[in-house]
């Protein structure tokens, strides 16, 4: 509809470099599915709109130049006019954009060479800067100079271990699929400029980070790249060379938490958001070990309490890089739990299903699977262990045994009842009670000295009730 209107419109980004790398690997181009398309045109925000009239249109961000249009299939298509950025005096923002009409100079303001290759709709590629080659070569290279580009905007920085985390390339048919690597110009000026990355807010940091962690390549980026992430994550410089002093810990604090992050599966079907979690919580597990450490009588390396310290750390790191409050809470509790000591024993795993739930109870397992693994030293009969204590947590779940107040055959009006016939408590007495006595009868049904029975648990109420008085 651009090009009918007499304007050029070409695909650019993510989606122009997705389908060259795929073509590279010999994927069958009927399997590809677009994460977003981004378009660039020499038509301005106000053209567009009148191209597309009878359109959706969002204006994304007009003063960039940004609408979004919904295309034939529903999906969100961003347009932006060419443009050119002005100055970045704050290190994050352009001070003006300038519109203009020369694809070049629009390609020429993209961060990396890969992510500056643009394609018109007969697959006419315009690479100026040499992108397809350095996809086919595994590099990202800033466009340009690569201190006047992190200068411009340190986010660039981030995104460019963001791409060496996520991408891969090499013909995956002939098994030659390999990650990135970031070219040394443009790595010497990522670790000359790090310090700039303070000047950038946290919510685009953080987007980014969380592209990262699930990266196929992020433990490799972690590794390489941890004293530009410790200027956002100070926490993690403690934890690079931190030597536990203990026969059963080969590696460095850093090392086994990375280890531990590369090897995280979460239980149940894959969901972005929990990936993130679990691969976070898993990366942070042992943050704490460094301020908790200290060497016994035995000359062997202790950290009583790092899991505790751990989650007032992780909890801080989270509230400083604006996670939303789920996964902030959820990773906080992953790393307060990580030490749990599975057994393969009913009642224990009954009472953690009461005291975390299912879903939190299996995810710290897997930390705990992680974790073991990372040691470099988990047995088969422990991983054995741990996968029959993972069936028998859905066992107890699927065979609605009871596990928690909430499955009683009895609730909370039921107690009341019995309590309220006795006249020699007040009511400030009676309240709490409840609880107490609810959580007193739980117990006795996952000992299994009481039937989780209406009748049963309301006679042994009555004898309870006797005893507290
Ligand atoms: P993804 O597949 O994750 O969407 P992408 O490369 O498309 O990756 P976007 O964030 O969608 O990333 O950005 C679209 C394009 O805009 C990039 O490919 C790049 O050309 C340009 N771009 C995005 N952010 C920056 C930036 N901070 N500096 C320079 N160019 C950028
Ligand atoms: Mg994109």
């Amino acid at each position: 509809m651009l090009e009918d209107a007499g304007y050029e419109a070409f695909y650019v980004g993510g989606c122009v470099r997705d389908l060259i790398m795929r073509d590279i690997a010999a994927e069958d181009p009927a399997s590809i599915t677009y994460g977003d398309i981004d378009v660039t045109t020499d038509a301005t925000p106000e053209e567009m709109k009148e191209v597309f009239r009878d359109y959706r249109l969002i204006e994304t961000g007009i003063k960039h130049g940004t609408v979004t249009v919904l295309n034939g299939a529903g999906m969100p298509v961003e347009i932006t006019t060419f443009r050119t950025d002005g100055d970045y005096s704050d290190h994050r923002h352009p001070d003006s954009v300038i519109f203009v009409r020369d694809l070049k100079e629009d390609l020429q303001r993209r961060d990396f060479t890969i992510n500056a290759i643009a394609m018109d709709r007969h697959g006419n590629i315009r690479d100026p800067f040499g992108g397809e080659a350095d996809i086919r070569r595994r590099i990202i290279r800033a466009v340009g100079d690569p201190d006047k580009r992190f200068r411009e905007d340190a986010l660039r920085i981030m995104r460019a271990l963001r791409f060496a985390a996520i991408l891969e390339g090499g013909n995956k048919l002939a098994g030659e699929a390999a990650a990135f690597a970031i070219e040394a110009r443009t790595e010497e000026a990522m670790f000359r400029n790090k310090e700039l990355l303070r000047n950038v807010s946290a919510e685009r940091i953080f987007v980014e980070f969380k592209k990262l962690i699930v990266g196929s390549n992020a433990g490799n980026v972690i590794r390489r790249y941890v004293d530009i992430l410790g200027v956002i994550i100070p926490e993690l410089l403690p934890m690079k060379g931190f030597d536990q002093r203990n026969p059963y810990h080969k590696y460095d604090v850093l090392e086994h938490c990375v280890r531990a992050m590369e090897v995280i599966k979460e239980p149940g079907a894959t969901d972005e958001k929990v990936q993130v979690y679990m691969k976070l919580a898993a990366l942070f597990h042992d943050v704490g070990k460094p301020d908790t450490f200290f060497i016994g009588d035995d000359g062997i390396g202790h950290t009583y309490g790092h899991p505790a310290r751990g989650a007032e750390m992780i909890r801080e790191i989270m509230r400083r890089l604006k996670a939303d409050r789920f996964t902030a809470e959820r990773v906080t509790d992953l790393v307060k739990y990580h030490d749990l000591v599975f057994q393969e024993n009913d009642r224990l795993l009954k009472r953690w299903l009461g005291r975390y739930g299912e879903t939190l109870l299996l995810e710290i397992l897997h930390i705990k699977i992680a974790d073991n693994i990372a040691t470099g030293n988990m047995s088969h009969e422990l991983e054995e262990k741990f996968y029959r204590v993972e069936e028998q947590i859905h066992r107890i779940v699927e065979s609605k045994e009871c596990f928690s107040v909430k499955d009683l055959a009895i609730n909370g009006r039921d107690v009341m009842a019995v309590i309220d016939g006795n006249e020699q408590m007040t009511s400030n007495q009676k309240g709490p009670l409840i609880g107490k006595l609810l959580d007193e009868v739980l117990e006795e049904v996952i000992d299994g000295s009481l039937r989780n029975d209406r009748e049963a648990l309301l006679a042994r109420l009555e004898i309870m009730m006797k005893d507290q008085l």
